[in-house]
């Protein structure tokens, strides 16, 4: 019975709706309302203009959204785009989903303690960030991309649903959310991507 195979099916696997709603505002107030328009439209998903998304998204369709705006866009611009959306999905994480005390604490603390702090939450979390993919993060030492050695915050996303060229809206949502709890003076560096086709998307979150 067809009826009975759809209700056996998974549900499919869903980022959170900011990846989409932020992505949204992001086009709005970089390249103007019709822009917006014509790129969610050409992949198909005019509708979550209409009516944001109030619940999670099917990843497909988050990483749709994202193919489009490299395919359509000019890369530089592509990308600046991605991460105007992932630095607002960070800010939406901080304003909602992080209370109060928990960051004063954070901020409070050396970024050598609050650095993993950060971590565990992020890996609690990781449906926000990963969808159907495997997220681990690892506290280690080491160098960052500056040469210089300290504390280095690792975080991998097997399977990353939503990789770009260069991961820029991951990118920009570690480093605000690092920026603003753990030490303002981190950078982030990408050397593993799935889109490049790496098992794993590989951030190393390190002062710069
Ligand atoms: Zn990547």
């Amino acid at each position: 019975m067809p009826e009975a195979i759809l209700q056996a099916r998974e549900p499919a696997p869903r980022v959170g709706p900011n990846a989409v709603i932020q992505l949204a505002g992001a086009l709005r107030d970089s390249l103007g309302a019709q822009a917006a328009r014509e790129l969610f439209g050409n992949a198909g998903l005019q509708r979550f203009l209409i009516e944001p998304p109030g619940e999670m998204v099917d990843e497909v369709l988050a990483a749709r959204l994202f193919g489009c705006v490299f395919a359509d866009l000019p890369a530089v611009t592509a990308a600046a785009v991605a991460a105007e959306a992932g630095t607002r999905t960070a800010d939406y994480i901080l304003a909602n989903r992080i209370p109060t005390p928990a960051q004063s604490v954070l901020r409070a603390l050396p970024p050598a303690l609050a650095g993993p702090l950060l971590l565990a939450a992020i890996a609690k979390n990781a449906w926000t960030f990963a969808g159907s993919g495997t997220l681990r993060t690892d506290n280690a030492r080491g160098r960052s991309g500056s040469g210089k050695s300290g504390p280095l915050w690792v975080i991998e996303i097997t399977d990353n649903p939503l990789a770009m060229p260069g991961c820029a809206w991951h990118s920009a949502v570690f480093r605000r959310l690092f920026e603003v709890l753990v030490d303002p003076a981190v950078a982030v560096c990408h050397p593993a991507c799935c889109h490049a086709g790496a098992e794993a998307c590989r951030f190393e979150i390190a002062r710069r």
